[in-house]
């Protein structure tokens, strides 16, 4: 069992021929609304690959709180741990794509930003017979600190996806069992440090001990105390690399709680990332148990 505590988010994303110039009103269309939050996406990584997952976080009492509840509890996610906020909207990112497909986010956390110690506290019971605590930063860090001590009370291996970027406490770090950075990360954790092995160096100088280094098309990286071995990507065609790290995180969490060794972790988290490349958008994207042990098959 992987107890995640995160974000929900409502996507909305419309196309533009262009972003528009301050005070300026153009014409889009094809508005769609997609379930997201890395969060929630990683929850249904491991929803997807079979494994149990409680989930805390909080939404609000609107229709896209209603939506992202019914979305993640259909793919088998253990809702029970999620608040109703009864002030706070729940979490939007705004999505604008340009002709070239570039785009442009500006992220309302609503809700997400109220998930507190006291929420983590309430829901000590998720803790309760669980193997690993998996964690995203767009909750707040009071949040992150206070579900590590329920993790250590009750046994559970700690990881951590430090995504979106931002620098962290070395008391955190030292009680992180696993820290999950892409490139861009690493090199904030390390305060700039933009030479990958000098950046590891720093992040394990804070107290962080092991390391998995996303790649993107390279893999992965395992830096566990002064060893490393790099771990290719699987060649696959790229379609949209959107939650690619969230697919490598909620496979790893879950290999990890299913007792295979941090390589094999992260070689599930390798597959996972390369096949949620292959296809468009975040929960969608995310494969199945028999399709990721087919692709490790071949
Ligand atoms: P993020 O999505 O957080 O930026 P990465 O870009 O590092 O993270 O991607 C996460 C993982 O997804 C990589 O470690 C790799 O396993 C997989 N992945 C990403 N891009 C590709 C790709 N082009 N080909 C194969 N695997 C990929």
């Amino acid at each position: 069992t992987v107890v995640i505590v995160g974000s929900l988010n409502m996507d909305l994303v419309v196309r533009a021929p262009r972003h528009p110039q301050p005070g300026e009103t153009i014409i889009g269309s094809d508005f769609q609304t997609f379930p997201g939050g890395k969060g929630a996406n990683q929850a249904v990584a491991v929803a997807r690959l079979g494994g149990r997952v409680r989930m805390i976080g909080r939404v609000g009492q609107d229709a896209f709180g209603e939506a992202l509840l019914a979305t993640v509890a259909r793919d088998g996610v253990d809702t029970t741990f999620i608040r109703r906020d009864p002030e706070a909207p729940t979490g939007v990112a705004l999505i604008t794509l340009d002709a070239a497909g570039q785009n442009t986010i500006v992220v309302a956390s609503g809700a997400n930003w109220r998930v507190s110690a006291q929420d983590v506290q309430a829901a000590e019971a998720a803790f309760e017979g669980a193997d690993v605590l998996l964690m995203q930063l767009e909750c707040p860090l009071d949040a992150v600190e206070a579900a590590t001590d329920l993790a250590h009370r009750y046994g559970l291996r700690v990881v951590l996806n430090p995504a979106p970027a931002r620098e962290l406490p070395a008391t955190l770090l030292a009680r992180v069992d696993y820290l999950l950075p892409n490139q861009h990360e690493l090199t904030l954790l390390a305060g700039g440090e933009t030479d990958r092995e000098a950046a590891i160096r720093a992040v394990q100088a804070m107290g962080a001990r092991h390391l998995v280094v996303t790649l993107g098309e390279e893999g992965a990286l395992l830096a566990l105390n002064g060893q490393r071995e790099h771990l290719p990507a699987y060649k696959v065609t790229v379609v949209d690399t959107v939650a690619a790290g969230d697919a490598f995180a909620g496979a790893f969490a879950l290999a990890l709680a299913e007792g295979k060794s941090v390589r094999e972790a992260a070689i599930w988290g390798n597959a996972a990332g390369a096949i949620a490349v292959t296809r468009p958008g975040a929960q969608p994207s995310m494969p199945r148990r028999d399709e990721l042990l087919q692709f490790l098959a071949e």
